[in-house]
């Protein structure tokens, strides 16, 4: 089914809460509905849209929005049942997944899941691990939908969507057809892809195919969720054993923590036994931490990371410490990751360096828990304020560092949006 509106209010289809509004929104339930469109037709530029939480409308949007509608709120139990319902009624295919279907792969440990456009990412994300797969765990609770995350190569904890995703479906709506990319060919990187680039405007994904694991794989080197596990397990003494259904081998590991009376005190912990750890266990700890770093975008407007981390030459990299150790003593080390020759350090440490942490312009504020998120932070504002805080940070990192930040945050502008 195709619906359709004019001059069509988007407040509450962006989670940084803009008041803006396009000329024609339209809404499919089909990918098959996507034919009977004219897409040279419709009021131009036309963008296709998942939940928004990634975008800042920086004016009414002149030409048409397109949303594949029926996607629940995040967390909505139905979405949930929907979801397991649908990756569970249909019969499986060889090898490849038919629509909406589980698939057993060549190799026995893998499975193939097929996932509507418009799920929400993170319903996906807790139906594996309610069913006990692995795969997405460490991308709970990232907000939008399955199709943008094939999009936009969505990120946390050391696991990538391009780890998980097998092939890509997508409508051309150049050539009026449906095409089915595999993952490598989608030109993944961090938080990019051809969608993003050469291919911009070009595919509507209509579905993504997840490549999920049965046997475990957990992924606990990065952004603390280690540390946050050792934490966990350590507040929940012996009920651990029970809640994380530890094998022999496991409790034999833990038998020393088992005996102590106060469960808080301190037992140097040998290792997580992770062979008994759950992608639910994984899962509720990521979300944890994020609930504890980032703004929920029912609370306060956001669109998530601002700006994307910059990787510089190691040249520069020495001329950014040294200024650091002038100003915060010799000791000081500055946080940095090292990818191949070259640098990335943290867009937050910058911010942070910089004095904006907390910083308002407006109703528009640089988070103070996170200084790499932009909030939205009274509701009411403006994208131009936004982009005012935005141009500011970006001005004073260039003057003080030499570096060039780039947003994260795709700008979508009152003529065109910008290709990234
Ligand atoms: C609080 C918060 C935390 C966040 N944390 C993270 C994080 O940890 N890691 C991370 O990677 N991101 C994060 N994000 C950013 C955001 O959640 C992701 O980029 C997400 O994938 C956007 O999904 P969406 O459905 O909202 O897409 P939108 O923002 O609506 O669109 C994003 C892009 O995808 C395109 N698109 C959407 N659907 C389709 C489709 N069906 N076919 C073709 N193109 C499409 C749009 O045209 C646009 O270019 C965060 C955002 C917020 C608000």
């Amino acid at each position: 089914m195709v619906t359709r509106h004019e001059t069509y209010d988007l407040s509450a289809q962006n989670t940084f809460g803009m008041k803006v509004s396009c000329r024609l929104y339209v809404e499919v339930t089909e990918p098959e509905d996507l034919l009977t469109l004219d897409f040279d037709a419709l009021p131009q530029p036309v963008f296709v849209m998942g939940g928004g939480s990634n975008l800042l409308f920086t004016g009414d949007f002149p030409g048409t929005v397109l949303k594949f509608a029926g996607a629940l709120p995040p967390n909505d139990p139905r979405g949930l049942k929907a979801l397991s319902d649908f990756c569970t009624s249909k019969s499986p295919g060889p090898g490849r997944a038919p629509d909406g279907a589980i698939a057993s792969l060549q190799v026995p440990e893998e499975i193939l899941v097929k996932v509507p456009a418009g799920v929400v990412f993170d319903d996906f994300c807790a139906w594996a691990a309610s069913e006990g797969l692995w795969g997405p765990e460490n991308l709970s609770l990232i907000p939008g939908e399955v199709g943008a995350s094939a999009v936009q190569n969505i990120g946390a904890y050391g696991v990538e969507a391009k780890d998980i995703i097998d092939t890509v479906h997508a409508f051309d709506h150049t050539t009026r057809s449906f095409v089915d990319i595999p993952g490598a060919d989608c030109g993944y990187g961090y938080r990019t892809s051809l969608f993003k680039t050469d291919w911009k405007g070009r595919y509507i994904i209509t579905s993504v195919t997840f490549r999920l694991s049965t046997v475990p794989q957990p992924k606990l080197d990065y952004g603390g969720v280690r540390k946050a596990i050792e934490k966990r397990i350590e507040d929940m003494g012996s009920e651990t054993y029970a809640t994380l259904g530890l094998s022999e081998g496991g409790a034999h590991l833990w038998e020393g923590r088992r005996s102590q009376s106060d469960r808080r005190v301190s037992v140097p912990i040998p290792s997580i036994p992770e062979e008994s750890l759950t992608p639910q266990f994984i899962r509720d700890t990521v979300i944890g931490i994020r609930e504890q770093k980032l703004p929920d975008p029912k609370e306060i407007g956001s669109a998530g990371s601002f700006f994307c981390n910059p990787v510089i030459d190691r040249d520069h990299f020495e001329r950014i410490v040294a200024i650091a150790k002038a100003e915060n003593g010799p000791e000081y080390e500055v946080p940095h990751y090292e990818v191949g020759e070259r640098v990335k350090v943290p867009a937050a440490w910058m911010i942070d360096q910089c004095g904006f942490k907390g910083m308002r312009l407006g109703g528009a504020q640089v988070y103070p828990k996170q200084p790499l998120v932009i909030v939205n932070a009274t509701g009411k504002a403006t994208p131009e304020e936004i982009v005012a805080l935005e141009q500011r940070v970006i001005g004073t990192i260039r003057e003080k560092y030499g570096v060039e930040l780039h947003p994260e945050v795709e700008h979508v502008s009152s003529q065109v949006t910008e290709k990234q």
